[in-house]
């Protein structure tokens, strides 16, 4: 790192409870490896559940009897706005922390603080305009409806991007006055926990936010389970998305879950290939693949195939990963366990034969012990095979072509997840039939992804799982709605 790297301070703090930090119940701390190097370069408390009760607890008054309970929905859209520029005036030093913490290169870390900001920034403008509706029923009533907090949110956030993910989830529980208990992930959570510091800083009463850091089994386990949350709201892997369904089904709340995707490129012969593979390309190398909706599937038409193809691995083969100074295609992967996984898709890939097109490099001079892959591209990727199926989260990129349209549409749905999908072609009309046929919570046509999408309804179709993140739609998964019935003469 250069000389600008922040001490982890932050980090060390502890457990963030009524805006004040605290040691962990247990006394423990969890170590904190930099994937650019894999050392320890951190410590965050080791939370369980009496930490976490603790902050269920300071939320629960915040909301009841505390001055965050008592702020109007302007008031709270304020603070939202004021922490967002505040995220925005410190951008530099949480993009520093973020790449080092995550290993991302500089120049995704200070797009992900942009983000970070703007969904602060969005929730505090939509705070004070969530309105209810008036129902026509019988003469002699007047019947409204409200939207009305649920009162303490869990958020359990994973590791690929912790400052968006903390900014998209606890955005708009806040919006609409909940107060809110935060697990962010073990692998990387120093962001989150500067930016809670910062909302003190600007003004949130104690007990808004709340983040209990610590190992998923622990205090995730314990935050899930918990009986005084009203809504849970889960990121992460399918196997622990089940456990979260199963906690909040024995407790009778609601949660939503975004659990990953395969999410397919629709590509079609007369596509403008100049402006659509650069984009493509990004979408599943941004962030080392790891990226929920990354496009990790490649679907062409047959008889562009090979043209797609050497385009493809043109651009494939000069990526490069590197640390987050080196500030190239990609940095390593968040740690060693997911390093071994890609390269379990490789190892298996080699050994049923699936054709490796075209491959970046490790740039020289990177640490030893990083948990850096190669870029790399398959293809033709057998239908059946894993690397068609199954979400690798890292900078791999699957080709498979197709006939016609409805081969194309039953390949593009051909797989359990539905998050987000892409079509590109330069006829409309066929555009829109595969679009509104692709079972995806979001379908791009001719572009994918942009802009960090906070406006956007976001979510998943399938096992990618439900509910909606993002835009005005996250105010409504974060709230609950009042029937009011009045008769009069
Ligand atoms: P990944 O495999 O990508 O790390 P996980 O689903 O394991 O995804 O992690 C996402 C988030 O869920 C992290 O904050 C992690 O600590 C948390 N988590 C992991 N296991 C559990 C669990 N048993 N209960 C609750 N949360 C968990």
């Amino acid at each position: 790192m250069n000389a600008q790297t922040p001490a982890p301070v932050a980090a060390a703090k502890g457990i963030f409870i009524n805006n004040a930090w605290r040691p962990a119940a247990s006394g423990r701390t969890v170590p904190v490896y930099a994937p650019a190097d894999g050392k320890v370069f951190a410590e965050i408390a080791a939370g369980t559940a009496p930490d976490v009760d603790a902050a269920v607890k300071a939320a629960r008054a915040a909301v009841e009897e505390g001055a965050w309970g008592r702020l109007s929905a302007t008031e709270r859209g304020r603070l939202l706005v004021k922490l967002g520029i505040a995220i925005a005036d410190h951008a530099e030093e949480l993009a520093l922390l973020e790449a080092r913490d995550t290993g991302k290169p500089m120049k995704q870390a200070r797009a992900d603080m942009v983000a970070a900001a703007r969904y602060f920034e969005f929730y505090g403008g939509a705070a004070d305009k969530l309105h209810g509706e008036t129902i026509p029923f019988l003469n002699g009533y007047f019947v409204a409806t409200e939207r009305e907090r649920f009162g303490v949110t869990g958020h359990i956030i994973p590791w690929n991007y912790p400052a968006q993910m903390f900014g998209r989830t606890i955005g708009p529980a806040l919006a609409v006055g909940n107060a809110t208990v935060i697990k962010p992930a073990e692998d990387a959570c120093l962001t989150p926990l500067r930016i809670a510091e910062l909302a003190a800083g600007v003004g949130f009463p104690e007990g808004a936010i709340n983040i209990v850091p610590g190992l998923g089994e622990e205090a995730g386990a314990a935050l899930s389970a918990h009986r005084d949350i009203d809504f849970i709201a889960f990121t992460g892997s399918p196997e622990v998305g089940v456990l979260i369904q199963t906690a909040a089904a024995r407790n009778h709340i609601g949660c939503t879950l975004e659990l990953g995707g395969k999410s397919p490129h629709v590509l079609f012969g007369d596509t403008d290939l100049d402006v659509a593979i650069p984009v493509i390309v990004n979408t599943v190398v941004q962030n080392a693949g790891q990226t929920c909706s990354a496009g990790s599937r490649l679907l062409v038409e047959r008889g562009a195939y090979e043209e797609v193809v050497a385009r493809v691995a043109e651009r494939f083969s000069k990526l490069r990963a590197g640390t987050p100074e080196m500030d190239l295609d990609l940095g390593p992967v968040i740690n060693a366990k997911q390093k071994e996984r890609v390269e379990g898709f490789f190892a298996r890939a080699q050994e049923k034969g699936v054709p490796v097109l075209a491959q970046g490099s490790i740039a020289e001079g990177v640490p030893e012990g990083g948990f850096y892959v190669t870029p790399r591209i398959y293809g033709p990727v057998p239908r059946a095979n894993e690397l068609a199926t199954q979400e690798v989260f890292g900078p791999v990129l699957s080709m498979l072509p197709f006939d016609d349209e409805a081969d194309a549409v039953a390949l593009a749905n051909g797989t359990d997840f539905g998050l987000m999908a892409g079509v590109w072609s330069r006829d409309g009309s066929r555009a829109m039939r595969v679009a509104r046929k692709v079972k995806a919570g979001q379908v791009y046509v001719n572009a994918y992804g942009a802009g960090g999408g906070i406006e956007l309804p976001f979510g998943g179709m399938k096992k990618s799982g439900h509910g909606r993140e993002k835009g005005f739609e996250a105010l409504y998964e974060f709230s609950t709605l009042k029937t009011m019935i009045i008769k009069h003469d």
